[in-house]
């Protein structure tokens, strides 16, 4: 299913701090219409009333035909959460879609914030024209989503794409933050630079700032350490390319601007499989911070279509 962008969708960002909603009219965001709200904490009623008051204020103004949620957290096909809601107090267990969807008459779709970046990466973003299509965020951690055609890959427990717990290796060397060892995330995320570059760096105050900016004035230590994280990416990422043999690899977050891409490219080739040397494709993200709110409105759109009445 493609996107129809005669129809108006509404976009919901949820975090532990701010709820954020704005209109998705056209394919795109209404970045100027936004509005934003404090999460209110531990009480999932005052979270779900905070969203259905924002999407009917921006119901005033569009003809919004369904809402998409993204969130940290798991999220079961019936859209309730059941667990790792991260920082957002008081959310896990609520029926966040049947209630919503009492509450505004209208269809509500939530999705985990990862699922909803790479659904819009690959909707509206860098990768519309590939599939399937593989989202890398690299951050504090690294997470990561799956889309084939309009679909997320969920899984069976609904913890799909879940990448960051790739094992690297057996030494024991690194705790990871889901309390098993050596993790990829462990060392290829912006936590797993710093860790190394304190293996190179007798500085105890170092970090990724500081590294970025010996980095950029040529420090040859900085440069082996830089090289060492590549390295890493590029171990992880084949791994996850060798399996899902994806067109195209976008990766995002915070990290996503101190990626050579050329370079990652080179060292994923090296690790990948023949048959997909020479395909591989990795991609800087185009949609930033609202890729999460994108998707949503993406998938709000997809749910639109399935329940419009043809006339
Ligand atoms: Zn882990």
């Amino acid at each position: 299913m493609s996107l129809n962008k005669e129809i108006a969708t509404v976009g919901i960002d949820m975090g532990g701090t701010k709820i954020a909603a704005c209109p998705f009219v056209n394919g795109e965001l209404l970045k100027d219409q936004e509005i934003r709200e404090a999460t209110p904490q531990n009480d999932s009623e005052a979270i779900l009333q905070t969203m259905a008051s924002m999407v009917e204020k921006l119901k005033s103004q569009h003809d919004i035909k369904a809402v998409g949620i993204s969130t940290a957290g798991i999220v079961s096909n019936d859209g309730t959460m059941i667990g790792g809601c991260g920082n957002i107090k008081g959310w896990k267990g609520t029926k966040v879609k049947s209630e919503l969807e009492s509450r505004l008459g209208l269809p509500v779709e939530v999705e985990n914030d990862a699922n909803c970046a790479a659904l819009a990466e690959a909707t509206v973003g860098c990768a519309k024209e590939f599939n399937p299509v593989l989202l890398v965020i690299v951050g504090t951690g690294i997470g990561g989503g799956i889309v084939w055609g309009d679909k997320v890959w969920r899984g069976a427990n609904y913890a799909g794409g879940e990448i960051g717990h790739i094992k690297l290796n057996d030494k024991q060397a690194r705790r990871c933050t889901c309390g098993d060892w050596d993790c990829w995330e462990s060392y290829a995320s912006g936590t797993g630079l710093q860790n190394t570059a304190h293996l190179y760096f007798a500085d105890p105050t170092m970090d990724n700032y500081k590294l970025m900016d010996l980095h950029h004035k040529g420090d040859e230590t900085a440069i082996e350490v830089m090289n060492t994280w590549h390295h890493y990416l590029a171990l992880g990422m084949a791994s996850v390319i060798n399996t899902l043999d994806p067109e195209a690899v976008v990766v995002s977050g915070g990290m996503a601007q101190f990626i050579n891409y050329t370079k990652l490219n080179k060292k994923v080739r090296d690790k990948a499989v023949d048959a997909l040397k020479d395909k591989i494709n990795i991609l800087e993200g185009e949609l930033g911070n609202d890729s999460g709110m994108v998707g949503a409105a993406c998938l709000a759109n997809f749910a639109a279509q399935q329940t419009a009445v043809p006339a």
